[in-house]
């Protein structure tokens, strides 16, 4: 693996990469190149299990760095029964009609209701497994505005290698959000609710982590490699379900924020799987729409929107498309991304680039607004009796209008359950979705204290995080 801002250093392993964050240059890790999935061996996973097919991908992403067995072991342990229960006939990640050539791929039936949980899920087994080669205990430190908290802290509840601490703003997250995490407090799990907002969460982390004390805290935020090549898989099977045989052309639509998920994607195709367009679909917070539609990248303070979790100022992942744009020139890359840091904004036409280069890769992109997902909803619900969540609705209003008469099967990213979100499900449809049953008394099994509450101080997450972490053997 190599660094986005210095591709001259080879030799990096996934599993050095799976346990740091960024590179020490400043960059994100990135694959030297592009392992490949001839149409063949393609054609060969077509009904496949989901794990099948997650270690059939994941064995080409780690280049031969895990042992066959115990990869089956973790993808067994990540994608287990007990997590994935709801999944009904064992597909874990499977498509619904919407009409014709039009369909949402659910990708949130995990513990936590979020599409995250696929990632994450692979991601504590990794993590667990590599920490346990080496004798190191991890302690991570992380901030969430609601989804990436609850999916993380289920992925790493119980495991003897992984102290976890997950800061989070008092006010903003949904109840349902709230509880889901409050749930999980206790043993290495540790969350801590801020009164301030989710920038000052964030803050509070970089504070810390710029400290020679917290320095060795982990991360396990979406620049993860772990996660972004754990989410390849169902793009897979999402494509040889849509498709009617192997070779032919497939859409996809995904709802995007911090550009894990649609990276993921782009990836899928660059391996070779035959994926004919890669909308981008994004909310009012639309610094992505921009960018794909006129090349220029520009920090955009974050609004509050009803689809939350693509509330973003910046999309971080997009640095690893950059590079490719870029021809994987890292000097080039590096003062890019520096002159995006200092001034906050940057055209790809003052690097001999342009907006056409996206569209050679297939992307496009558009955008919506709160009653855009409203209509979505509403459009989905009457086509086939479907409940989406706001993430999803951002995703199938930007494809409905997409669309093209050629023929060409669509798939939108199911990205969470409505459940999550029942004050906008309310509004759309007038009525509350129906809670799947291992959430029916979410709220009443919180357990008091469930919640560390501090001010935005740094001094007082110093002292609670030396309580109960042991971060300095
Ligand atoms: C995180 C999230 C997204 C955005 O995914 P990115 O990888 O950040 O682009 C979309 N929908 C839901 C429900 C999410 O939790």
């Amino acid at each position: 693996m190599i660094s986005t801002r210095d591709s001259s250093k080879k030799g990096l392993s996934y599993s050095d990469v799976l346990l740091a964050g960024l590179a020490p240059d400043g960059g994100l890790y990135v694959p030297s190149e592009y392992p490949q999935f001839p149409h063949p061996e393609l054609a060969t996973l077509t009904g496949a299990s989901y794990r099948d097919i997650a270690f059939t991908v994941k064995k080409k992403l780690i280049d031969g760095d895990i042992l066959d067995e115990e990869l089956h072991g973790m993808i067994d342990r990540a994608y287990s029964e007990d997590s994935f229960g709801a999944a009904e006939g064992g597909n874990i990640v499977p498509l619904i009609r919407v009409e014709d050539n039009f369909y949402v791929q659910q990708l949130s039936l995990g513990p936590t209701a979020a599409f995250k949980d696929m990632a994450m899920q692979q991601l504590g087994q990794e993590m667990d497994y590599e920490l346990k080669k080496r004798g190191e205990h991890l302690t991570i430190l992380g901030a969430t505005s609601g989804d990436t908290g609850s999916a993380a802290e289920a992925a790493f509840k119980g495991l003897g290698t992984v102290t976890l601490f997950m800061l989070s703003p008092e006010v903003g997250m949904s109840a349902f959000q709230k509880a889901q995490m409050g749930s999980l407090s206790g043993g290495n799990i540790f969350n801590v609710s801020v009164r301030g907002r989710f920038d000052d969460c964030q803050d509070l982390v970089k504070e810390l982590k710029g400290e020679e004390e917290f320095s060795k805290l982990g991360a396990v935020n979406s620049i993860n490699w772990g996660r972004i090549s754990s989410q390849v898989p169902y793009f897979v099977s999402g494509y040889l379900q849509a498709a009617t045989q192997v070779g032919d052309p497939v859409d996809l639509v995904v709802p995007s924020g911090n550009f894990g998920d649609m990276l993921s994607a782009y990836i899928a195709k660059r391996m070779g799987v035959p994926i004919h367009r890669l909308v981008v679909a994004t909310n009012e917070n639309n610094v992505l729409d921009k960018l794909f539609k006129t090349g220029v990248y520009e920090l955009a303070p974050a609004q509050v929107t009803s689809s939350p979790s693509m509330d973003i100022s910046k999309a971080s992942n997009y640095e690893r498309l950059a590079f490719d744009v870029l021809k994987r020139d890292a000097a080039a890359l590096t003062k890019y991304m520096k002159e995006f840091e200092s001034k906050k904004r940057v055209d790809l036409k003052d690097y001999g680039a342009g907006p056409e280069d996206f569209a050679k890769l297939g992307f496009s992109s558009d955008s919506s607004t709160h009653a855009n997902r409203l209509q979505a909803i509403r459009d989905v619900y009457e086509k086939c009796s479907y409940v989406i969540d706001p993430h999803t609705a951002d995703a199938v209003s930007v494809g409905f209008r997409e669309k093209k008469s050629d023929g060409i099967p669509m798939v939108c990213m199911g990205t969470a359950l409505p459940v999550k979100f029942e004050d906008t499900i309310k509004e759309a449809l007038g009525f509350i979705p129906e809670r799947p049953a291992r959430f029916k008394d979410l709220e009443k099994a919180l357990p008091e204290n469930a919640f560390h509450v501090i001010d935005v101080d740094a001094e007082q997450l110093r002292q609670y995080i030396r309580q109960h972490a042991s971060i300095h053997g």
